[in-house]
């Protein structure tokens, strides 16, 4: 029957429904936790912002009232930026920027470097978060490298035996910097800073994730049985590797996080289409219900008017008419209960589809906001092109489509010729925009389908996917003259500009590495012959 199919469909609908809010209230409990654990996480740094968790944790104990959360979630928005603001005017104990500035203050460099220590010492100071610490260390340990060329050069004999601080603190007034003496004042009093216990201290207040505890371990270890002269520089870069990792797990959480969100939208729009459905079947049911309750009054009707027109015995009317009279109490009674059931039905759908969509709209601005951070991470703040990070992310996507397909492929490496004597000249900021207009350059001159990302410092890798060397060698050209003839002017004076390339393409038996060294050592081949020139790999 007509009526016994709906009843049917109904019932499974409801089934569906059931289900499926199961679903919803385990996704609900899973991220519920989440954040109960992220609240717990971030418990003890701020009075304000522990009263917001504690608020905000008590509200995830109960059934989440989105209103409410929204309320909090502002108040917990507006209390971590008082206390960035707080941290960034200095009001917080020492940060690893403080640690780092101070250090840097307690050191003596070569005059020579003074306008980079002054550009570091800038840095520094403007790094907002620990992922922007990565590049300042690697540019200390580069100093401190240069530095201690600089020693080695002054006394090449016996004498370096004393050590870079003693040289860097020592009576050598030549080397000292004028931020020596302002260092007095702050934590530079120690004469001799100890570099392992500085780095340990870095290590400590940077607080890089868990995940990477063993690694932060033994790097400890290693600094607590002493640093010498020449290993201050390739701790810094330990250290900043340790921060290159970090970034990359972040990446991979990100990543890991947005597919779960588009999984969860998807879920969702399941949800609320069975919705729509177990509403669709609820209004029919209702349709049915009142149809039939009037068929069964008419009959009822039907039978009172054939009873009054009878002329049969008074004592049988009486009977028929009560009966009839307990048909249409219980029709009633069955059409109130129905009705108020139904309505109560109504209102939890209506409900759970509101829920459904707040849902739905809450977990698309988060991954919105998931797809900004990761634009951000990728890109270099400079030039505005990708960075390393995003270029390690790249050649392995490309690695896979080539082992798939095939395709040939081609790495370059650019460096920019004599770069270090840009910045003596003309200064740090001169280095910098000319690197802006370098990487214009480079931007303007390559094809779509190249990849192209600052590698770090003054040099940059562009992928050339489906081109052999003779096309991309032709490309690198294009590159490097345009370079040349770009006319880079700084404060009315015409700075002389050059690039040196080196390109290699991708072998059966490479991997991510070898393509990158063999790409590495043209582009060093064509430096030794005198640069300004593009290099391709020596052929098999
Ligand atoms: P070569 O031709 O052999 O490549 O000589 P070079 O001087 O370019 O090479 P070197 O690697 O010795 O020096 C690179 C310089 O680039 C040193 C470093 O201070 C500078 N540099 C790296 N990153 C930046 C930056 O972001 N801004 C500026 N202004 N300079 C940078
Ligand atoms: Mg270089
Ligand atoms: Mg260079």
């Amino acid at each position: 029957m007509a009526e016994e199919n709906w009843k049917q469909k109904y019932l499974a609908s409801l089934d569906k429904l059931e289900h499926q809010e199961k679903r919803w209230q385990a996704t609900e409990a899973l991220l519920k936790q989440g954040l109960t654990r992220v609240a717990l996480a971030a418990e003890g740094q701020d009075g304000a912002l522990d009263d917001d968790l504690a608020l905000l944790r008590k509200i995830l104990r109960k059934d989440v009232d989105l209103n409410q959360l929204e309320g909090v979630v502002n108040d917990l928005s507006q209390s971590v930026k008082r206390l960035d603001e707080a941290r960034s005017e200095g009001a917080a104990v020492h940060s690893p920027q403080e640690l780092l500035g101070h250090w840097l203050d307690s050191l003596s460099f070569p005059k020579s470097l003074n306008a980079r220590i002054h550009a570091l010492r800038k840095q520094i100071a403007n790094t907002r978060s620990l992922e922007e610490m990565e590049a300042p260390l690697r540019e200390l340990a580069q100093l401190i490298n240069e530095t201690l060329q600089h020693v080695d050069q002054k006394a090449p004999s016996g004498a370096t035996g004393g050590g870079f601080f003693r040289r860097l603190f020592g009576s050598d007034e030549e080397t000292k910097t004028a931020t020596e003496q302002t260092s007095q004042d702050s934590i530079g009093k120690t004469t001799a800073p100890q570099i392992s216990d500085f780095c340990i201290q870095l290590l400590d207040t940077l607080s890089l994730p868990a995940e990477l505890n063993d690694e932060v371990e033994s790097l400890k270890d290693k600094l607590g049985e002493g640093v010498s002269d020449y290993s201050v520089a390739p701790a810094l870069t330990a250290i900043a590797n340790l921060i290159s990792a970090m970034r990359r797990q972040m990446e991979e959480e990100n990543k890991e996080l947005q597919s779960f969100l588009l999984q969860l939208g998807d879920n969702l729009k399941e949800i609320d289409q069975n919705l729509s459905g177990a509403q669709d079947s609820h209004k029919e049911s209702l349709h049915h219900s009142r149809k039939l309750d009037a068929a069964v009054h008419a009959h009822v009707q039907d039978i009172q008017s054939t009873v009054d027109a009878a002329p049969e015995s008074e004592a049988l009317k009486q009977q028929i008419q009560s009966r009839l009279d307990a048909i249409r109490t219980h029709l009633d009674q069955f059409r109130e209960t129905e009705e108020t059931r139904q309505q109560q039905l109504e209102a939890q759908l209506a409900q759970l589809n509101n829920r459904v969509h707040g849902m739905e709209s809450e977990s698309e601005k988060l991954r919105r906001r998931l797809q900004e951070k990761h634009e951000q991470a990728v890109r270099d703040p400079l030039t505005g092109l990708y960075n390393r990070l995003a270029y390690d992310e790249r050649i392995v996507q490309e690695f896979a489509r080539w082992k798939r397909y095939g395709k040939s492929m081609v790495l370059m490496m650019i460096d920019v010729d004599h770069f270090k004597k840009v910045n003596d000249t003309y200064g740090h900021k001169a280095g910098d925009k000319a690197l802006v207009l370098i990487a214009d350059q480079l931007r303007n001159h390559l094809r779509e389908s190249d990849f192209l990302a600052r590698f770090g410092g003054e040099e940059f890798v562009v992928l050339m996917p489906e081109t052999d060397l003779d096309a991309a060698v032709i490309a690198a050209e294009k590159l490097r003259s345009a370079v040349e003839l770009c006319q880079f002017h700084y404060q009315n004076k015409q700075v002389d500009i050059t690039v040196s390339a080196g390109l290699a393409q991708l072998r059966k038996e490479d991997s991510v590495e070898s393509l990158f060294k063999r790409a590495d050592e043209a582009m060093y081949r064509a430096k030794q012959a005198g640069r300004n020139r593009c290099l391709v790999e020596v052929s098999v």
